[in-house]
């Protein structure tokens, strides 16, 4: 019983850090929108209520499998999570990352594919489409088993691949930041940086805002490399006005005939 109360608790703590986590990272880059590009979500309040309604569901679906997990670190070792900074060597530390975000991109990559085979996109991923811009509020707007798909994927790798807690924590930061920013509908990064060589391999919100605008490519999630390699990358979408008056107003079942089309794309 102790045992079942102490899973539940780390579930339950889990699901309010993620939250929270969401809420001010979110918050923070809507401010920041609001600052920079003033009147950029007007008109959207219903639907930035839809986007924060399913990013709050999707906290306790990925809370839950990390809470067991992270009590299961404490109370029992489980995990190659390590806290001795030096129990592997130094140049390791940026390789763990590397390793776990190209791991994270990879299932990423092809669970979002299917999701845009026909059936699934109306089942789960219509959920996240729905957003027409998206806005900084979308970063965990998915459906329930949509959600789940992404919620197991950072729990089972820290199973096999070793990992100093603090890099685990750069992980879910950059996790955190790349999801709000390439949804927010502007670039917040340097365009050296997008446009440059380095944006060839990087994503940011312009390549994102392409998946939103054509549906059936740029699938990725922190590289373009799955995507250049399978001939999903469509390259760069714009944040120009007319693109943005077209998006919202486009009706659902268009776009469920767009996912469909593009599908095998
Ligand atoms: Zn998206
Ligand atoms: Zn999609």
């Amino acid at each position: 019983m102790d045992i079942a109360l102490a899973i539940l608790a780390s579930a339950i703590a889990m699901t309010v850090i993620v939250g929270v986590r969401y809420v001010a990272a979110s918050a923070g880059f809507a401010l920041a929108t609001r600052l920079k590009h003033p009147g950029l979500y007007a008109g959207l309040d219903r639907q930035i209520r839809m986007e924060i309604g399913w990013s709050l569901a999707s906290a306790a679906i990925y809370g839950i499998p990390a809470g067991i997990v992270a009590w299961g670190w404490k109370a029992h070792g489980w995990t190659r999570i390590y806290t001795d900074v030096h129990a592997w060597p130094l140049w390791y530390l940026p390789l763990s990352v590397f390793l776990y975000l190209f791991l994270h991109d990879t299932w990423f990559y092809w669970t979002h594919r299917a999701m845009h085979v026909p059936a699934l996109f109306r089942r789960y991923h219509a959920v996240h489409h729905a957003s027409r811009p998206p806005t900084a509020w979308a970063a965990m707007s998915f459906h329930w088993g949509e959600a789940l798909s992404g919620a197991i994927v950072i729990p089972l790798l820290v199973f096999a691949i070793p990992i100093h807690v603090g890099a685990l924590g750069l992980v879910l930061t950059i996790m955190t930041v790349m999801g709000v920013t390439n949804h927010m509908g502007w670039e917040i990064f340097p365009a050296w940086m997008w446009r440059g060589p380095l944006g060839g391999w990087l994503i940011t919100a312009s390549h994102h805002q392409r998946h939103h605008e054509r549906y059936g490519c740029n699938y990725g999630l922190y590289f373009r490399f799955w995507d250049r390699l399978c001939g999903t990358d469509q390259g760069l979408g714009r944040f120009d006005p007319a693109a943005r008056r077209m998006g919202p107003r486009r009706p659902a079942a268009a776009d469920q005939r767009r996912a469909a089309g593009d599908a095998g794309a």
